[in-house]
């Protein structure tokens, strides 16, 4: 049989109709305590479901369509995406043991590595993310599992992670892939060695700007570790957020495709801008990462970077403020589009520009009226200069 699309998947995977009296959407179960008819069954544990944080229908709908979708063996439901990231670590690394985290990381993702890892005795190495096979240079005899996340947050490099999970799976180690912007229908994490794929689904997924969540989808090797990691430490997801999150991912490929071309469109349009000194976005003809992404990727999302020229904090005040289409603010994926300034925090390689910093997600509004606004910041942008 013919393996079906991911957009296919999208619509199918999960679904329990025959379950709900044909509801096409898994209701949402609020459960703490699940009651068992008698002491046998209640001895012998053998029910679907036991006790509200072990899982619900909800829990479960997600979970599958979100393995079916990644093509892995195991997903296990997080309350963020931050957290999805702590979990999936903690299932590869003990005390004693040394963990090569990209450079280019999520902040939050190396804060976790700087604090509570090292606390526990783990100790990591920050890598260039440009490294590809030289990472063998920086395995020591206790290197456990190699961290990866491209393109960069906030920097948009592109990893050659086949190169690097080569390395990684000669030296025995895992390889970890936080695929927040590639999403599974853009970037394929175990066809290219990944052994952990890890998403914060509060972006693309929920795709609605109103739900937190996280997952860690498994391949055969790491599914039982990472499950076993993921009940110790107590983690569910409640039944409302896996109902949105659900519901988002049924539509995630079709809304992918237009933050796909509306991103795109804004990035030509910024890099031809004399305000921009340039535009980091991989699916770019002239970004660095650009044959990479080509080889890897399927597409790209509407998530980028933009370098300005260096410009007053005035200047960039009257750009920002009076958009009307983009909001200021944190998180991303939804279908809004928003706009930050961006300060990295990088130890192996430092990332410079001149002028400020600033990332941009595309939402699904019209892309002309997107850069309508965008034009009119430039304006108030050149009177304020
Ligand atoms: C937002 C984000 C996270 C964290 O997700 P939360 O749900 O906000 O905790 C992790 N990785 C990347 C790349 C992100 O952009």
């Amino acid at each position: 049989m013919a393996k079906d699309k991911p957009e296919t998947v999208a619509v199918h995977a999960g679904h329990m109709s025959a379950e709900h009296f044909g509801a096409v959407n898994t209701p949402v179960y609020r459960a703490s305590t699940i009651l068992f008819p008698t002491l046998d069954a209640m001895e012998s544990r053998d029910k679907p479901y036991v006790y509200g944080r072990r899982g619900t229908p909800s829990s479960k709908s997600l979970e599958d369509a979100v393995t079916a979708l990644e093509g892995g063996t195991r997903t296990v439901l997080c309350p963020s995406g931050a957290n999805a990231i702590a979990t999936a670590i903690l299932s590869v690394c003990r005390a004693g043991d040394h963990l090569l985290m990209v450079d280019s990381c999520y902040n939050p993702t190396r804060i976790f590595c700087d604090k509570l890892l090292k606390r526990f005795g783990v100790e990591t190495t920050f890598y260039d993310p440009l490294i590809g096979a030289d990472i063998e240079k920086l395995f020591k005899p206790n290197t456990t599992a190699v961290f990866c996340e491209s393109p960069g947050s906030l920097t948009f490099e592109i990893q050659d992670i086949p190169a690097i999970a080569r390395v990684a799976h000669a030296k025995g180690a895992s390889v970890l892939l936080d695929n927040t912007w590639g999403t599974p229908l853009y970037f394929n994490a175990f066809a290219h060695g990944v052994d952990l794929s890890i998403m914060a689904a509060t972006k693309y997924v929920g795709g609605h700007a109103d739900v937190m969540m996280g997952y860690v989808c498994a391949n055969a090797s790491h599914a039982e570790r990472l499950h076993a990691t993921h009940d110790e430490l107590g983690l569910c997801a409640s039944g409302d957020d896996c109902f949105l999150a659900l519901r988002g991912l049924r539509t995630m490929p079709l809304r992918l495709k237009q933050h796909q071309e509306n991103g795109l469109k804004l990035a030509r349009w910024l890099m031809a801008r004399p305000e921009v000194e340039c535009v980091l976005h991989p699916a770019l003809e002239s970004d660095p990462g650009h044959a990479l992404w080509k080889r890897d990727f399927t597409g790209a999302c509407g998530l980028f970077g933009v370098v300005l020229k260096p410009a007053s904090h005035e200047a960039l005040s009257a750009f920002m403020n009076n958009l009307t289409l983009f909001g200021m603010g944190f998180s991303w994926g939804g279908y809004e589009s928003l706009i930050v300034t961006s300060h990295t925090h990088r130890t192996a390689k430092p990332f410079h520009t001149d002028g400020p910093l600033i990332r941009i997600h595309a939402g699904l509004e019209d892309a002309d009226d997107l850069i309508a606004d965008l034009e009119k910041g430039f304006e108030r942008m050149a009177r304020a200069s």
